[in-house]
């Protein structure tokens, strides 16, 4: 060998992981977490041989095309208490409405401590949410998970953008953003249309609901 190995010290330089387990809440016992994202995720999805995948849209996809309901099922990466794992949390319709709620009061969800459970003990039991709001956030808790991204990764489908980039690939390469002078002659940073991105997502997502919404 001629190169040195790669000793890392501090645990939060180690690259953070690509991958997140994709959780839901479970028939008996209590899921309690941390939520770690500042939006919720909201995705009209199918459920096609046995697992959740992507709507495509009205015009754009061939499972609603083939007669088969969507429903609408809310993200967000939460920070599992009994494990202190990063995860992503698929929530159902009626959950997400719950957590919308407290976005409209507070504009962001992280932080919340929330605690879900299935009374009835049924796989897919109504779920009971118990949301409380701390004081202050902790200080440790970790950067939110590229949810959508992540999604896309989980699902098989081309990604909407590239990973923020709080996602340390495994060689790094060396990037800065493109920096342009104006007319004036003063900076200004590309931002690499991500925010145009995030707004035509909400967009499209807000005319399938309204144009197509179920209920649960
Ligand atoms: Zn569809």
């Amino acid at each position: 060998m001629t190169f040195n190995p790669i000793f890392i010290t501090d645990p939060n330089e180690i690259p953070k992981p690509q991958n997140a387990q994709l959780v839901r809440t479970p028939p008996t016992g209590r899921l309690k977490a941390i939520i770690t994202s500042h939006k919720l995720i909201a995705c009209p999805t199918h459920y096609h041989a046995r697992r959740t995948v992507p709507c495509g849209g009205p015009g754009n996809c061939p499972l609603c095309e083939s007669g088969l309901k969507w429903r609408l099922h809310g993200y967000i990466s939460i920070l599992n208490t009994d494990n202190l794992a990063h995860q992503i949390l698929e929530v159902p319709a009626r959950t997400y409405d719950a957590l919308a709620q407290w976005y409209k009061n507070f504009n962001t969800v992280r932080g919340l401590y929330i605690e879900l459970t299935r009374p009835t003990q049924r796989p897919n039991g109504q779920i009971q949410l118990i949301v409380r709001r701390p004081q202050t956030i902790p200080e440790s808790l970790p950067d939110p998970l590229p949810v959508q991204w992540m999604l896309c990764r989980i699902w098989g489908v081309p990604a909407p953008d590239q990973p923020p980039p709080e996602t340390t690939p495994k060689n790094p390469p060396i990037h800065r953003p493109k920096k342009h002078l104006d007319n004036n002659g003063q900076e200004t940073q590309n931002n690499n249309g991500k925010h145009t991105n995030d707004q035509s997502l909400t967009q499209a997502l807000r005319q399938v609901m309204q144009a197509t919404r179920v209920p649960e």
